[in-house]
């Protein structure tokens, strides 16, 4: 309670030490989005997000799917995946190669990283692969890395240097990247949740679900956006978690891509009885240690308030929140739209903005809501302010 008080912040001698020509900090809204069951364990789950509805939204379908059970999650191992890039080699032998001293490898990049050997974590494969490029044929060496409880992307990068060398030696190439991959295929999180059609309000609405849903799974442009729903729930998690929500955003959409057009990262039909059933998949590259996760006071407040024992846990969690966020996104434009429920917490936005007192708030709100002409003038010309 004492670290909620204190406004979120952390010092600014704290944020210096972080980013570089720092001159502040900024304050995001941190709620709690409630009724979550997850794999039959009950969630709070903090949510930072400066857009209205999406906590409300979150919680509602949480709500609804607890009728069934709530959500059945299930998360790959932490494998992530280094890439080293070797050119001026014959790739064709130099494969055969690598493939010979695969043991030796991975012997090396362990040897990087005392706390994965000690937990028998680390790296596991090796692989290569012929890229076409205009400039010529290049090897890529990809090391999958089993980072434990960390996003994990520093022990990749820190393995893949230092195996970088041996690689040349090897190849008798030329190494230039030696870095993490994002696309984190080998690290996915997948589930599912049934919406009961009568908590929804009748089987017209399951059809109407799954019509806006069929838009997003044959239409690039309505899956960008539905997409954005989704990521509206993931991404508010992630930010209380203190999670890399860039490299969370770039494998998300490369995978709604995966074959070759851009689809939804969600699919909803109907199950047996009626019930809309809703699944996702999704990459998750998510630690519960690392980065700054043990050292910004809130992430670690949040962190206790969810209770994760794993990275695994966290981004069942996280993908749940996500189809969650999804069902009430596609639910409320299947039926009513959107923007009923949105306006009067944009108005309520809007009056902030146009310096409206609180013990007329309500009043203003409620009357730009009627008129449905939400605005900064229009908030001032309620009250006759200037
Ligand atoms: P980190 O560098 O802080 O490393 C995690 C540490 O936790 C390691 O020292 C590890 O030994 C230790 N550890 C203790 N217990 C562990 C356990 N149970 N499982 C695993 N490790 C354990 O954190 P990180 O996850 O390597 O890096 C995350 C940060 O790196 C993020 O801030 C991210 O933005 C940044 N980053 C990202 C990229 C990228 O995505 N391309 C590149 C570079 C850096």
């Amino acid at each position: 309670m004492a670290i909620l008080r204190t406004n979120g912040g952390i010092a600014f001698d704290q944020a210096n030490n972080m980013v570089e020509n720092a001159i502040g900090t900024i304050s995001y809204p941190l709620g709690i989005a409630t009724n979550f069951k997850i794999n039959g364990k009950n969630y709070l789950i903090p949510m930072v997000t400066e857009e209205p509805s999406v906590i409300a939204a979150a919680s509602k379908g949480a709500k609804i799917a607890r009728k069934h059970g709530g959500f059945t999650m299930d998360s790959d191992e932490s494998y992530s995946i280094g890439q080293i890039q070797v050119v001026d080699v014959d790739v064709e032998s130099a494969i055969s190669k690598v493939s010979r001293s695969t043991d030796e490898i991975i012997t090396l990049a362990n040897s990087k990283s005392k706390t994965l050997s000690k937990m028998g974590k680390g790296a596991k494969e090796v692989t290569c692969k012929e890229i076409n490029s205009e400039l010529g044929k290049m090897l890529v060496v990809e090391m999958l890395i089993d980072v434990g409880d960390a996003m994990g992307a520093n022990v990749t990068n820190t393995m893949c240097e230092g195996v970088a060398p041996l690689i040349e030696k090897i190849t008798g190439g030329k190494v230039i990247l030696r870095i993490l991959s994002n696309y984190s295929t080998k690290r996915l999180v997948r589930g599912k949740a049934i919406f009961d059609k009568h908590e929804l309000g009748g089987e017209d609405l399951v059809d109407n679900i799954i019509w806006a849903y069929e838009f997003a799974a044959n239409d690039p442009y309505r899956a960008v956006t539905h997409n954005k729903g989704v990521m509206n729930g993931i991404i508010a998690v992630a930010n209380s978690t203190g999670q890399d929500t860039r490299a969370i955003e770039a494998a998300a959409h490369a995978f709604a891509s995966r074959n070759g057009k851009y689809t939804s990262l969600t699919r909803w039909k109907k199950d047996e009885n009626g019930n809309l059933l809703g699944e996702i998949e999704v990459p998750m590259s998510v630690g519960i240690v690392g980065g700054i996760i043990n050292i910004h006071p809130m992430i670690k407040t949040c962190m206790k308030i969810l209770g994760i024992k794993s990275a695994r846990e966290l981004a069942c969690v996280i993908a749940a929140v996500g189809l969650a966020q999804n069902f009430s996104a596609i639910k409320a434009l299947a039926s009513e739209g959107i923007q009923k429920g949105h306006m009067r917490l944009h108005a309520k936005n809007i009056a902030i903005s146009a310096g409206i007192p609180q013990d007329k708030m309500d009043f203003v709100i409620s009357r730009m809501v009627q008129e449905g002409n939400v605005s900064v003038t229009r908030a001032k010309e309620i009250l006759e302010l200037p």
